[in-house]
């Protein structure tokens, strides 16, 4: 049971294991667990890489020392970034994703794969594409066009070299086609993936924008615009749960209705403005000396509403007197230095099994009875068998 009293729903067995098991391998920081989950995915290539080169060095396809050498590195390589973010060091760094070193990395085994392949090479072009694809979603604009620009040098190198040094495998002419393609494509992909990223974060903007929109509007709907307190509407529907949960075997709850006393006067005398100050004055004065399970709204006009929970029986006033004396002494607003505010309230307690209109009323009751009998004072009114017990 928790602290409201409800059952928690406890989870599986198999789900809590699941979830020790992904904290251990990939932290519990929800970031650091998606740069490690691309880490591992990005392994699984370099894990094929790695069996078709040593393949390709058993059966007299490739180079066999040039690729079991670059198999071995092709082991390392995500090894090495996995040790990075695992032991958070890659934190360091201003982009933890580490998203450009690591493609950097990519390219240079993919232009060193080529040059070992053999009659292999021309497919090894089809990983610079991947990688490019791989880190599209990670980098920044300057990034990508930093990745591309050293991918074409790369394979240019590479190519050039390769070319010069055996001809028969890797012919000057198809060396030179290969490379207008790998240079055409390559751009290619850059632009799309900035655009793509454009894209994210336009709707990442949107998203957020569309978020606090609707964190206003919920606002609006629910709160007072001047004093930020609940309003009438929401005040009702506070109300509602608090008898809900007192019928439920919750605790006990008073209503008290708080009258400004003589506002129109404050209004007349001070203008319209400083009778603003004023109401503001009091909900900010209401936060700090209810107490924090008490909620005040905004009734209407410059009358308030008390919702207090478990008040003790014979003195549910001392939250609400407590306000009295701090407002006798809170200057109400900067433009009327003098002016203190008074009120008037009426208290009374909800009974089980009653209509709230009549809690409610009576609590206008008791209010009008506070003001009846002189102001700046409250009035408790109780149902008569409350009263008699
Ligand atoms: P009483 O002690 O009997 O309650 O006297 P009162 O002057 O407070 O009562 P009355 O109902 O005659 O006047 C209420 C005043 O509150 C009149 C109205 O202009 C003012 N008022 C209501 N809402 C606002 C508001 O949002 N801003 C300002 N400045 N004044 C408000
Ligand atoms: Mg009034
Ligand atoms: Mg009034």
């Amino acid at each position: 049971m928790n602290q409201h009293g409800t059952q928690e729903l406890s989870r599986p067995a198999g789900g809590q294991g699941r979830e020790r098991l992904l904290s251990l391998v990939l932290t519990e920081d929800f970031r650091q667990r998606r740069r490690i989950t691309v880490v591992l995915m990005t392994a699984c290539v370099y894990l094929i890489c790695a069996a078709i080169l040593l393949y390709g060095a058993r059966s007299g396809l490739f180079h066999a020392a040039g690729a079991s050498t670059l198999a071995f590195i092709c082991l390392a390589t995500p090894a090495f970034f996995l040790a990075l973010m695992r032991s958070s060091l890659n934190l360091r760094f201003s982009q933890p994703s580490l998203a450009l070193p690591q493609a950097m990395c990519a390219q240079t085994l993919v232009a060193a794969a080529y040059a070992v392949s053999g009659p292999v090479h021309p497919a090894t072009l089809v990983l610079l594409a991947t990688v490019m694809v791989f880190g599209m979603f990670e980098m920044n604009t300057a990034s990508v066009w930093k990745l591309m620009a050293y991918s074409i040098a790369a394979i240019g190198c590479v190519m050039a070299l390769r070319s010069h040094q055996d001809p028969l495998a890797y012919p000057a002419r198809l060396q030179l086609i290969y490379f207008v393609l790998a240079a055409t494509v390559l751009p290619s992909i850059s632009a799309l993936s900035i655009q793509l990223r454009q894209m994210r974060e336009r709707l990442r903007r949107q998203k957020a924008e569309l978020e606090s929109a609707l964190h206003q509007t919920r606002r609006a709907a629910t709160h007072d615009e001047l004093t930020g307190l609940p309003n009438r509407r929401h005040m009702l529907t506070l109300l509602a749960e608090h008898v809900t949960r007192h019928e439920r075997g919750g605790p006990d709850f008073m209503v008290a209705l708080v009258d400004m006393d003589h506002f129109k006067q404050v209004n007349d005398s001070f203008g319209h403005r400083v009778g603003d100050d004023a109401l503001t004055c009091f909900a900010r004065q209401a936060r700090i000396h209810l107490r924090s399970t008490d909620i005040v709204g905004r009734w209407g006009g410059e009358e308030f509403l008390l919702i207090l929970p478990q008040s003790p029986p014979g003195d549910p006033n001392v939250g609400i007197e407590r306000l009295r004396g701090a407002l006798a002494v809170t200057e109400a607003s900067k433009t009327a230095p003098h002016l203190r505010l008074a009120f008037s309230s009426g208290i009374t307690r909800y009974v089980s099994g009653e209509d709230i209109d009549d809690v409610i009323e009576r609590a206008d009751q008791a209010l009008y009875a506070a003001k009846s009998a002189g102001r700046n004072r409250t009035a408790v009114k109780l149902r008569p068998q409350q009263q008699a017990a």
